[in-house]
């Protein structure tokens, strides 16, 4: 799929719910946010016909998101029937990982390629705050068992708040000790975390290499987004960066949007989407391939969060 600036988009990232056992200080208020209805949400074979559609135009790669994935039912069904278009060459999956140690067999067999975990903390006390109850043992002993399925792929994602130095060197000691990759991942001005302070990139390189020695880019570019990733000496993962506000990486998008709801969503930042669901209800449904073809040509050029153009949206509801 190619949209007017020239840019390849081949991977899609589906929020399949907007609901979560979690409620980050940054992405959702404390009674969560309104839950959409069954009927408003996307059922899995009306998520399959969009992939099949995208499929035959040159999607590559699909992220399952919510909220949190792993709290729908028959999410390991679905990545079996993804991974089975025709086309589809991998399907990811990032969770807040309290469930992950219970489901992470049927994950693995149902074909999942890549694991992300989102922990913005090794510390138990600091976690319940972050998450507002969390319990991280319960994300470390998933991060354990998914460990065991050495064909897939394990990132952390961490964004990164108080104590920040501190913490960017714990986890970064998981990349030390596990064959898992490290990412630090730019706060953006989205939903609840409008005006929280953005830990950057170039900070949190020097004190881990204050720490750890130089870091070399890593030859070889991992995933099909936006991450840099860096070896240090000794680790058995990368340490990455995901820098939308200092490293602005909108000239190399290669990816849209789909949300809870159906609706596609061109940019992180812009609110400006294309109903699908309402296309697929229809008796417009023979029109779904070139509905989104139009769509994706019309992707915006940019986001503007330097202009603190912030959309009201949660990061639940459009799926980090
Ligand atoms: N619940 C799953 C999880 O936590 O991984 C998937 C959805 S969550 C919205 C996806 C990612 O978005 C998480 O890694 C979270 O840390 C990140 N996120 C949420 N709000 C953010 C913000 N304002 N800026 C940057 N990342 C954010
Ligand atoms: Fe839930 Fe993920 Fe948002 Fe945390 S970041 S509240 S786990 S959706």
């Amino acid at each position: 799929m190619l949209d007017q600036y020239g840019r390849t988009i081949d991977y899609l990232r589906i929020s399949i719910t907007d609901r979560c056992n979690l409620r980050c200080v940054y992405c959702m208020p404390p009674e969560g946010v309104s839950c959409m209805s069954h009927e408003a949400i996307l059922r899995y074979e009306e998520i399959e016909a969009i992939c099949q559609a995208m499929a035959v135009q040159g999607l590559k790669h699909i992220k399952i998101t919510g909220g949190e994935p792993l709290v729908r039912k028959g999410c390991s069904h679905l990545i079996r029937s993804l991974k089975n278009i025709s086309g589809i060459e991998t399907v990811t999956l990032t969770t807040n990982g309290i469930l992950l140690e219970e489901m992470a067999e049927q994950l693995v067999h149902a074909g999942v390629d890549g694991i992300n975990i989102s922990l913005d903390t090794l510390d138990a006390k600091e976690y319940a705050q972050i998450t507002r109850g969390g319990d991280i043992n319960k994300v470390l002993r998933g991060l354990e068992t998914i460990l065991r399925h050495p064909n897939v792929t394990v990132k952390i994602n961490c964004v990164l708040d108080e104590n920040w130095e501190q913490t960017a060197c714990l986890l970064a000691e998981l990349a030390v000790k596990m064959p898992v990759h490290v990412r630090f991942i730019e706060h953006m001005p989205i939903g609840l975390g409008g005006d929280k302070e953005v830990r950057l990139q170039d900070q949190v390189k020097k004190t881990l290499e204050n720490v750890y020695g130089p870091a070399k880019v890593a030859e070889k570019p991992m995933g099909f987004g936006p991450s840099v990733y860096y070896r240090f000496e000794n680790f058995q993962g990368k340490i990455g960066f995901i820098s939308a506000i200092s490293h602005k990486f909108c000239g190399n998008c290669n990816r849209v949007r789909l949300t809870a709801d159906g609706k596609l969503r061109l940019c992180l930042q812009s609110e400006d989407s294309i109903d699908l669901k309402t296309i697929l209800r229809s008796d417009r449904k023979t029109e779904l391939v070139s509905v989104i073809k139009e769509a994706i040509w019309q992707k915006p050029r940019e986001h503007n969060f330097d202009q603190k153009q912030i959309e009201a949206k949660s990061m639940a509801q459009i799926g980090g």
